[in-house]
């Protein structure tokens, strides 16, 4: 791959082709540095809760311990256990938003789909969640239910997660003049503008030490970016610190029925 064809005649049509070739070679030399870091990344991620998991259980064999001794190591390891199973529940996710069909869609109702999601994540979480409709009117796209759902599931998973408890999360529906769209906004600890470029790389979290309840992967976003692209949708993400963030999915004019 380091090799290059010379441009010996950069202007003539063999010129073009060698350079049209060489564009191509760059392309794929940064995806497979790109595949190359990101499993690097997910082993180092699957090793930090294996080490921990393997120290509480060489702690608690070594000698006799007390009963609440016993029952902290092994919620510790249960954590351990937990965080992996996170991560590898994810990759899996991203693995199959490669291969799944995604273009088998099919027409869906945005208003019925969304108070349908709504209702079910409020229920879910005791969190009141608005839903903002905008339309009026039914409103037709063809998509794939189950992907919009992960979708949806990821934005406003990390609107609850990253909000306070009382604070408002509101799903939108609008219908501007470049397709339907549909935002996730909440107020709560926002994302600082030198990282708003990089929330949607693999293993990529703001901080490492979030205070409980913010436990994360830093796969959710990675996998609501996979997804968009191989379905045509598009992402946008508006975010002020400690003010809160808004993440639109954009259906553009020709999903909609
Ligand atoms: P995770 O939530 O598991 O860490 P994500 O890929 O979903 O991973 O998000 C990556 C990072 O982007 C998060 O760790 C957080 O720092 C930031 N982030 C995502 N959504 C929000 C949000 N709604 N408000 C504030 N920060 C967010």
């Amino acid at each position: 791959l380091n090799e290059r064809i010379p441009l010996i005649k950069p202007n003539d049509e063999i010129g073009q082709l060698s350079s049209s070739i060489n564009n191509l070679l760059n392309r794929l030399e940064s995806a497979l540095k790109r595949e190359k870091q990101f499993t690097s990344d997910a082993s180092h991620e699957l090793r930090t809760p294996l080490a921990v998991l393997r120290g509480t259980l060489e702690v608690l064999i070594r000698k006799p311990r007390t009963p609440e001794e016993y029952v902290e190591k092994i919620q510790t390891s249960l954590n351990s256990i937990d965080r992996m199973t996170a991560i590898t529940d994810q990759l899996l996710a991203l693995a199959r938003a490669d291969v799944g069909k995604l273009h088998e869609v099919e027409e869906c109702e945005l208003m019925a789909f969304c108070e349908e999601f709504v209702a079910e994540k409020s229920q879910q979480t005791g969190r009141d969640i608005e839903l903002a409709y905008e339309l009026g009117m039914p409103i037709f796209v063809k998509t794939n239910e189950k992907a919009l759902r992960l979708i949806l599931n990821n934005l406003l998973g990390n609107a609850l997660k990253y909000s306070e408890a009382e604070s408002p999360v509101i799903l939108r529906v609008s219908k501007p003049d470049s397709g339907v769209k549909i935002e996730v906004i909440d107020q709560g600890v926002g994302i600082a503008e030198e990282n708003l470029g990089r929330i949607f790389d693999p293993f990529f979290r703001e901080k490492e030490d979030y205070s409980e309840g913010k436990q994360g992967t830093g796969l959710g976003l990675a996998i609501v970016k996979k997804i968009s692209d191989e379905m045509g949708l598009t992402i946008q993400v508006f975010s002020r610190k400690n003010e809160g963030s808004t993440f639109s999915v954009g259906f553009p004019t020709e999903f909609q029925s």
